[in-house]
């Protein structure tokens, strides 16, 4: 199997971890949570290792003298490597431990959120698919992280890890902004400790402008659409069918003029009822936009409100990524251009694993 076909089986079926000294992975919080970081062939994978279907995967890891093998139904396949993060052994200056700050995520993606409450949380508009105030509620992090405490972690995890970029995504806060002004102040003090460049995630505001905001302190952002499929959105993310689809396209041409071709991303995920037309058609819009769209299977979070159901299929997946590739080899767009965030680590989708 090629290498692109096991990173999409791996994100589909997930992989029972057992072997010592292998950690499983952030159990909840915003974006696919509960999976390990797999390194292998010159790719990584956020893989599912803690979800109901994980037990039923063919995938296994074991600890084989000190080497992490992926094996296929009892069947050796190749040897993954897990990053290492001595930054989240430390503890800031005010005693709270890095890794309730922020994590690593991918093979050198420092990433965080950076205020972990979502105002549609205890409302029946919430994103079934979130997990982003369990892992609060669990104490794996904190509330709000300050830019002082966000730049202290990101110098150590550039100096300690060798951290290459930064993803900075926010719970909606109850303000016109969306959360975006604070994303400005948090990334600008990791700008002014680390040089990085960093990429920020929000839901598109009213008022435009307000994007502007993040000009001189991210380098690429992400405004989520999750799905094209109007019916889906009502009924898996009500908060985001409330916003009309021309908000997303006006939010996403503002950014391009701002940051640039393929420097404004969204994640598209697949498995929520819609057709692959929907994906596929959908992609193709947002590509003329210069917008980079970054499929992802469904990641039912165990305890998130679609922790039951499961995965597309990685048939469905390998079909969906070889047509999307097609759509960005003709647009001329590629994960390689893309400056930071979801797009350069790409452990969540194999899209980029798929470009020619
Ligand atoms: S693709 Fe984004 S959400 Fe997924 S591991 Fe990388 S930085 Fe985190």
């Amino acid at each position: 199997m090629d290498t692109k076909s096991l990173k999409t089986e791996l994100l589909c079926l997930g992989a029972r971890v057992s072997a010592s000294g292998v950690e499983k992975g952030r159990k909840a919080g915003a974006g696919p949570a509960a999976g390990g970081m797999f390194l292998f062939s010159g790719t990584v994978a956020n893989v599912p290792t803690q979800s109901w279907f994980v037990s039923q995967s063919p995938y296994r890891v074991y600890n084989d003298a000190g080497r992490y093998i992926l094996e296929r139904d009892g069947t050796r396949i190749t040897e993954v490597k897990f990053p290492a993060a001595r930054f989240q052994r430390l503890k800031t200056r005010d005693g709270i431990p890095y890794y309730k700050i922020a994590l690593l995520h991918g093979a050198d993606c420092l990433a965080t959120t950076t205020i972990q409450t979502c105002v549609y949380w205890d409302t029946p508009k919430r994103c079934k698919f979130c997990a982003i105030e369990l892992s609060l509620r669990s104490g794996a992090t904190i509330a709000k992280k300050t830019p002082e405490q966000l730049a202290e972690v990101a110098e150590a995890a550039k100096r300690l890890d060798h951290v290459t970029h930064v993803t900075l995504t926010t719970g909606t806060t109850a303000t016109p902004d969306k959360g975006i002004y604070y994303l400005a102040e948090t990334a600008r003090a990791i700008k002014d400790a680390t040089g990085l460049p960093i990429h920020a995630q929000f839901e598109p505001p009213k008022e435009l402008n307000m994007i502007d905001a993040l000009y001189d302190a991210v380098d690429t952002v992400g405004i989520h659409v999750e799905s094209f499929d109007r019916g889906v959105l009502r009924r898996i993310a009500e908060c985001k069918a409330e916003i009309p689809f021309e908000r997303y396209v006006d939010a996403w041409r503002r950014s391009v003029a701002l940051f640039g071709d393929t420097q404004v991303s969204s994640y598209v995920i697949a498995g929520l009822g819609e057709s692959d037309e929907s994906i596929i058609e959908g992609s193709r819009t947002m590509v003329e936009l210069g917008v980079y769209p970054f499929v992802v299977p469904l990641r039912p979070i165990p305890g998130s409100m679609l922790e039951n159901e499961k995965p597309p299929a990685p048939e469905r997946m390998h079909l969906l990524y070889e047509k999307v590739a097609e759509v960005l080899h003709d647009g001329g767009m590629s994960w390689r251009k893309n400056k930071a965030g979801c797009v350069r680590c790409r452990a969540c989708s194999a899209l980029p694993d798929f470009e020619y």
